[in-house]
């Protein structure tokens, strides 16, 4: 391999992306698969008010129970599933699911306020989107003002129009919307003003250097300000630390979300956080 021509480092090259092809192939038949055996799995990452530390809230994140390889985190399969398509009935599963377990959490009296569920940008190809959150709302017996979608910044920015346009028709199903990720993507604040969301949610790469970092500082700051100004809550995620939080409390940003709380709990480990009846 010392001496290689332009040709052979072609061949091998493509050889290489054959390889990766024909894995991208065998991951996607095998999350079809998983999703038809069952093998994936909601888990609930409890989110706090800060102001006063009560628990009022979950995230519901996707989980593939793989029986080799055991709990594999979203980031090693959704890129797939996007690809292939797949990631839209994983997302209307997880929807049914986050649901149908809020729904019974609120039966047992818990107050909680919120369910969130993530949707994937590819939703916004999906122009029946909006009928089918109505679908599984009434499948579910939801009140749909627990239900909150999150929506990355960049799928709005994607398509702003379309966005807009279908985040209104889930507004009027009467359910939350949450920008997730914000300040990764580039909003406009003439479009942000625009949209009919509810929550932004500070992405975690800005809370990782506080309460140091300047360049965080300044960030967390103007979009906890930004977020209220423009009768937004606000969401910090990816807390770790307590002098995080303490800072973020200080703002006065209104919810915090990380592994300083809690990580994402499978339902029987959520159920063990309720004090005792
Ligand atoms: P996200 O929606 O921004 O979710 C937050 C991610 O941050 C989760 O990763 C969560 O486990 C992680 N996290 C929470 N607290 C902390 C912390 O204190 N430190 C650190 N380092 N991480 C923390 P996860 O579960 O691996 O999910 C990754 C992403 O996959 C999610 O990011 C979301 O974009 C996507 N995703 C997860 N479930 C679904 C789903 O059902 N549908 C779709 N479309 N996307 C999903
Ligand atoms: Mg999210
Ligand atoms: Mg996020
Ligand atoms: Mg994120």
């Amino acid at each position: 391999k010392a001496k290689s021509t332009g040709r052979d480092s072609y061949a091998f090259y493509s050889q290489e992306l054959t390889e990766q092809a024909r894995q991208r192939i065998e991951l996607a038949s095998a999350l079809r698969q998983a999703l038809e055996r069952e093998q994936l799995r909601v888990h609930y990452q409890p989110i706090q008010r800060l102001a006063d530390s009560r628990l009022i809230g979950f995230e519901a994140l996707v989980r593939w129970e793989h029986p080799e390889r055991g709990l594999v985190a979203p980031g090693e399969f959704l890129p797939i599933a996007e690809e292939s398509g797949l990631i839209d009935s994983i997302d209307t599963w997880v929807l049914e699911q986050a649901c149908r377990q809020m729904r019974h959490w609120l039966e047992q009296g818990h107050a909680l306020t919120f369910m969130a569920v993530n949707l994937s940008c590819r939703l916004f190809r999906r122009a029946e989107l909006d009928g089918e959150v109505a679908r599984v709302l009434a499948a579910t017996g939801l009140d749909p003002k627990y239900l909150e979608l999150e929506i990355t910044e960049s799928a709005v920015m994607e398509d702003p129009d379309t966005a807009e346009a279908l985040l209104t028709r889930l507004r009027d199903l009467g359910v939350r919307l949450a920008i997730d990720d914000f300040g990764t993507g580039y909003s406009s604040l003439q479009r942000l003003k625009r949209l009919p969301v509810h929550k932004l949610k500070i992405d975690q790469s800005f809370v990782r250097g506080l309460p140091d970092d300047r360049n965080d500082i300044a960030i967390a700051s103007a979009v906890t300000a930004l977020g209220h100004s423009l009768g937004l809550c606000v969401l910090a995620e990816g807390i770790e630390e307590d002098a995080q939080a303490g800072f973020l409390r200080e703002l006065g940003c209104d919810y915090g979300q990380g592994y300083l709380f809690s990580r994402p709990l499978p339902v029987s480990e959520v159920e063990r956080l309720w004090p005792p009846a």
